[in-house]
C-alpha cells in the first residue's frame, strides 16, 4: 500500500483554497515529496506531516509553480538542524535548474544539506518489495518526468501445504518466505515453490505532472491502481489547452479508460472552473474519478480483481 497526501492542487497560481503543486507519498517510514511549489513547507505543517522521514524530493519539471518552494523548505530543514541530506531527483534539465536556483538562495549542496541527482527514464530507487521508476512526459518542450511507485508481485505461503509437509513454525518458514529452500530434520528438502499460493499483484501508483499528450503514457501507467494527473482545462477550452501544453479533463479520463486505471485523481486545478464541472466532464468517460483538494489523503492498494 502507498499513502498519498495532496499538499497543493492549484494550476500555475495559488488560491485561498489551493496551494501550488506538491504531494507526499508514504510507504511505511519512507516518505517522498513530489514537486515542491511555493508554500509547500507550510502545507506539510498544516497536514501534520512535518519533515521527518522525508528523504527525497522527486521533481516532475522545472516550471516555477512546481519548484519555487524548494529553497524555503530546505532553509527550514537547516534551521531545525534535521539530520541527513535530502536528495532532490529530476531530469538533467530540472536538476540543472534546481542547482542554479538553490546555489544563489541557500547555498551549495555541501553548505545546505541537500544532494542533487539527475535521472533518465528508468529505475530511480529500489527497496525490498517495491520500487520507483521515472517515465518521460511531454510538456512544453521541457525534460519532464512522471514517477511510478510499484510493489512487486507476491506469492504468499499456504499454511495447509506447510502443515501437510510438516514444516515447523519458526526459522524454516521465515526462510521459505524469503524464497530460500530449507532442509527438514528428516532430510527432506522443501522449496518455496512447493508451498506458495498463486502470485498476487502489488499496488501501482502513477504520478504524472503537467503534460500535453497522453498516447505515450498508456503503456507506462497501464493498470495502475491510482493515476494522479493534471486536468488544467475543460473541453470547451481545448484549443487553449493545446497552446499552453496542458490536458483537458476529458483527455485525462480517456487515458484512465484506455490504460484500465483503478482510480483517477485529477489535480493542477484552474480557478477558471468549478471542481464539479471538471468532475462531470471526466466522469462522462471514466466514472472512477475525483478532483483532488488540498489535504486529501488516499490509500493506494492493489486491486483484488478488475
Ligand atoms: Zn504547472
Amino acid at each position: 500500500m502507498f499513502e498519498l497526501t495532496f499538499l497543493g492542487t492549484a494550476a500555475a497560481v495559488p488560491s485561498a483554497e489551493r496551494g501550488l503543486s506538491a504531494m507526499l507519498v508514504a510507504k511505511g517510514p519512507n516518505r517522498f515529496l513530489i514537486d515542491c511549489g511555493e508554500g509547500t513547507q507550510r502545507q506539510l505543517m498544516r497536514a501534520q506531516l512535518g519533515f521527518r522521514g522525508l528523504g527525497h524530493v522527486l521533481l516532475t519539471h522545472l516550471h516555477l509553480d512546481h519548484v519555487a518552494g524548494l529553497a524555503g523548505f530546505l532553509a527550514t530543514r537547516q534551521l531545525y538542524q534535521l539530520e541527513g541530506a535530502i536528495e532532490i531527483v529530476g531530469s538533467q534539465e530540472t536538476v540543472a535548474f534546481a542547482d542554479r536556483y538553490l546555489s544563489v538562495t541557500i547555498g551549495s549542496e555541501r553548505e545546505a544539506g541537500y544532494r542533487l541527482r539527475a535521472v533518465s527514464p528508468g529505475p530511480v530507487l529500489t527497496r525490498a518489495g517495491w520500487h520507483i521508476t521515472a517515465v518521460p512526459v511531454a510538456h512544453r518542450g521541457t525534460e519532464s518526468l512522471g514517477y511510478l511507485f510499484e510493489e512487486e508481485a507476491r506469492r504468499a505461503l499456504l499454511p495447509d501445504r506447510l502443515d501437510a509437509l510438516g514444516v515447523p513454525a519458526g526459522p524454516e518458514r521465515a526462510a521459505l518466505v524469503r524464497g530460500d529452500p530449507v532442509v527438514l530434520a528428516d532430510g527432506r528438502r522443501i522449496t518455496s515453490e512447493m508451498v506458495q499460493g498463486p502470485s498476487t499483484a502489488g499496488a501501482k501508483l502513477a504520478i504524472i505532472g503537467d503534460v500535453q499528450e497522453v498516447a505515450s503514457l498508456i503503456a507506462p501507467v497501464r493498470r495502475a491502481d491510482a493515476l494522479v494527473i493534471e486536468a488544467t482545462f475543460l473541453e470547451r477550452d481545448a484549443a487553449l489547452a493545446r497552446s499552453r501544453g496542458h490536458l483537458t479533463a476529458a483527455t485525462a479520463s480517456r487515458l484512465a479508460r484506455d490504460a484500465e486505471i483503478g482510480e483517477l485523481l485529477l489535480t493542477h486545478i484552474s480557478g477558471r472552473y468549478k471542481p464539479e464541472e471538471i468532475q462531470a466532464e471526466a466522469a462522462g468517460l471514466f466514472p472512477r474519478v475525483r478532483v483532488a483538494a488540498d489535504f486529501d489523503r488516499v490509500g493506494v492498494n492493489a486491486r483484488l480483481s478488475f
